[in-house]
C-alpha cells in the first residue's frame, strides 16, 4: 500500500536492532484516515472468504481490525494480554512470547465471542516471528472455528513470520513489507 509505505518512510524511526517505531500513526497516535483506508484494503483482499468475525490482539491491532470489520460488516473481537495465569473458566487461552518486549503474555478471549465453524480473519499491526499470530490461531482452533486469513499492517520480511504462517496454510496479506532495517534506513521488499 503506497500511502502506508510513504508514511513509514516519513515518520517511522528505526530503533534498537530491527525495531521500527511508528507511534505517530499506528502504535499510540492513530492516523484515522489512513487506518480506514487500511480497513478497506484488507476487506477488499479478503472479501471472498465469507468472514464471520475479525480477531486481533490488544492494543495496537484494534484500530486496523475495527476498520476492517466495519468494512466487512462483521464484529471485531480482541484478545486480551495477561502476564499472570489468573485465567477464568469461560475463556480460551494461549501463550505468546514477545521477542520485542521479551515477555510471555497469555492471550485470553471469552468463549462467548468465538464460536464453532466461524470463519475468522486475524489482523495485527506487525508480523515478526509470527508468535502473536500463532497465539490467535490457537484461540480460533480451540473454539473449533477456522483461521481463514491474516492481515498485517507492517511485515518484517527478514523475520520468520511469513514462513510460519504460510506453513500453517493461512492466507497472508501484508500492507507493507520491510526487507531491511539497517543504519536507520528502511528498505521495502520489491514486489514483482
Ligand atoms: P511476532 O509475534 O510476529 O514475533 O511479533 C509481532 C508483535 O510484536 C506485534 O503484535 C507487535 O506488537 C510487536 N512488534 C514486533 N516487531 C515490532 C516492531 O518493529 N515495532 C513495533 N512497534 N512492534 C513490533
Amino acid at each position: 500500500m503506497k500511502e502506508l509505505e510513504e508514511k513509514i518512510l516519513e515518520e517511522g524511526i528505526v530503533i534498537g536492532p530491527n525495531i521500527l517505531k511508528v507511534d505517530s500513526f499506528l502504535n499510540q497516535q492513530i492516523d484515522s484516515e489512513l487506518i480506514l483506508k487500511m480497513g478497506k484494503e484488507f476487506a477488499q483482499y479478503f472479501k471472498d472468504k465469507n468472514i464471520d468475525k475479525v480477531l486481533t490482539v490488544e492494543s495496537s491491532g484494534i484500530a486496523p481490525a475495527l476498520a476492517t470489520a466495519l468494512e466487512l460488516g462483521v464484529k471485531c473481537v480482541f484478545a486480551r494480554k495477561q502476564q499472570s495465569l489468573t485465567t477464568g473458566e469461560n475463556v480460551y487461552h494461549s501463550s505468546v512470547y514477545s521477542f520485542t518486549k521479551q515477555v510471555t503474555n497469555e492471550l485470553i478471549v471469552s468463549k462467548n465471542f468465538l464460536k464453532e465453524d466461524e470463519n475468522v480473519l486475524m489482523i495485527d499491526d506487525f508480523l515478526a516471528n509470527g508468535q502473536a499470530a500463532k497465539g490467535m490461531v490457537a484461540l480460533i482452533r480451540q473454539a473449533g472455528a477456522n483461521p481463514v486469513g491474516l492481515g498485517i499492517v507492517i511485515e518484517k520480511s527478514f523475520s520468520d513470520g511469513r514462513e510460519i504462517i504460510k506453513d500453517m496454510g493461512i492466507d497472508l496479506y501484508s500492507l507493507a513489507r520491510i526487507a531491511k532495517l539497517e543504519d536507520g534506513e528502511i528498505t521495502f521488499v520489491k514486489e514483482d
